[in-house]
């Protein structure tokens, strides 16, 4: 079985490759639905509920056909990308999991991009 790692054939390499920042910024939404799952869905570790684990696979998706580099903070941008209801899902997420580093002190981390 293949897993979502496994680049699709026929996918042109640029859309497979992300930049730095959106490497980074990939894992760091990967963090927040982490957080969020396991709060709400009593997951572990790197593991996900197919719920949430389709939701960052969206995600990563929408990171990767980004056409913007640098990527302006998702609520400055014009696209609005997601698409309901991941969107909503997205908002939910980054909004609980902000509230979970705020009150470790994270709140520099990816809470302004997803609040608009
Ligand atoms: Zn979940």
């Amino acid at each position: 079985m293949m897993t979502d790692a496994t680049p699709q054939p026929g996918t042109p390499a640029r859309e497979r490759e992300l930049s730095p920042a959106k490497t980074r910024e990939a894992a760091t939404v990967r963090r927040f639905i982490e957080v969020y799952c396991h709060k709400h869905h009593r997951t572990r570790g790197r593991t996900l509920c197919p719920e949430c684990d389709e939701l960052a696979a969206y995600a990563l998706r929408r990171l990767t056909h980004c056409p913007f580099e640098p990527k302006p903070k998702c609520k400055e941008c014009k696209v609005h990308c997601y698409q309901s209801p991941f969107r909503e899902k997205i908002r939910e997420v980054m909004k609980f999991s902000g509230m979970h580093f705020a009150r470790r002190g994270r709140i520099d981390w990816l809470i302004k991009y997803f609040l608009g």
